[in-house]
């Protein structure tokens, strides 16, 4: 059947090598995808560092996967047919006896597939995914601006609409790099008061052409809960910065009954006292992600109100590189790998 390339990590905390591998026909109720572009995600990290329990190395790293199918398994609904454009994300398939499962709540799997994890995810030629992995994407969206959706757009897609905010509230987003410039965007086009905040004059002019009406520095002398405050009060907090002490900064700036949701994972402990959340009858929730309806709810949404990931594309010969200049920051917001 022929051979396709990978970007493989051969034990934990090694640097990428391409390799091949001989292509197998999916089996039931799997589809084999023809991989156009794949993101590089942060979390990555915890795939190529060994980190996630129960990761067999050669890993193939890759949970933002956007393609066409090429080939599809027995058994598999006829809804999906060669040539379908799809996407597979963070949430790669559910185990469907687990109790959440069992309760509908797929996202929480106790064994949720994970690209990258639980099969060889998307730095590679080719993927093969569970159906109930699979996002259609829209006609307007190119495979490169699909694949960050499939986590860093779902991510806070998901985390802003199924928050407490409804249309005309204050919603802050923390943070504007790879999920918060995307998150700034989605909330000004579900209709909230979107508040950015960011370290630095620099990123003021950046947040308000996404569209903020609101910027805050982080940076400085500057109170971030009382400059919040000054604005009203945040009804919710969509914490996309990897920074535990910035997070917590913003507590203060909540609405009475306000939420502060987090997607963006530091190793540090959050500082929040319980008096900062009980008179003001305050939440602090974590998000994960969302399912592949998410995923393609995340792509319609943004296919209707032109929004797209501000991505740097590099080819899959030059993962290393890519991934390197995502962990050191240094990435325009979001690397994505094109095959
Ligand atoms: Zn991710
Ligand atoms: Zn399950």
């Amino acid at each position: 059947m022929g051979t396709y390339r990978v970007a493989q990590v051969a034990a934990a905390g090694e640097r990428f090598t391409i390799a091949e591998r001989e292509q197998t026909p999916p089996g039931p109720g799997h589809v084999r995808i023809a991989v156009e572009a794949c993101g590089v995600c942060h979390s990555d990290a915890y795939f190529v560092g060994g980190v996630l329990p129960g990761l067999r190395f050669p890993v193939v790293p890759g949970h933002e996967i956007a393609g066409r199918i090429a080939e599809v398994g027995e058994g598999t609904p006829e809804v999906w047919r060669v040539g379908d454009r799809v996407a597979v994300g963070w949430f790669g398939g559910s185990c469907r006896v687990c109790t959440p499962c069992r309760q509908g709540d797929f996202i929480v799997c106790r064994n949720l597939k994970v690209p990258g994890g639980a099969y060889e995810g998307g730095y590679a030629e080719s993927v093969t995914a569970p159906v109930d992995a699979l996002a259609r994407i829209p006609d307007a969206l190119s495979a490169e601006d699909a694949a960050p959706l499939g986590c860093a757009g779902v991510t806070t897609f998901n985390g802003l609409r199924r928050s407490a905010a409804r249309p005309g509230d204050r919603v802050a987003v923390l943070g504007v790099g790879g999920l918060g410039h995307l998150a700034v965007r989605y909330a000004v086009a579900m209709g909230f008061e979107t508040i950015a905040i960011a370290r630095g004059p620099a990123k003021a002019d950046f947040a308000k052409q996404l569209g903020a009406h609101h910027y805050v520095d982080s940076t400085g002398s500057t109170d971030v809960a009382q400059a919040l405050q000054a604005l009203g009060g945040a009804h919710v907090v969509l914490a996309t910065a990897t920074d535990s002490e910035a997070v917590s900064a913003t507590v203060d700036g909540l609405t009475p009954r306000g939420e502060l949701v987090v997607i963006g994972i530091d190793a540090a402990p959050l500082r929040i006292t319980p008096g900062q959340l009980i008179m003001p009858a305050r939440t602090v929730h974590g998000h994960p992600s969302g399912t592949a309806q998410d995923v393609e709810d995340t792509m319609a949404f943004s296919a209707l109100h032109g929004i797209r990931p501000m991505n740097e594309t590099m080819p899959l010969a030059q993962a290393d590189e890519a991934f390197q200049r995502m962990m050191a920051g240094s990435a325009r917001f979001r690397m994505v790998l094109t095959m």
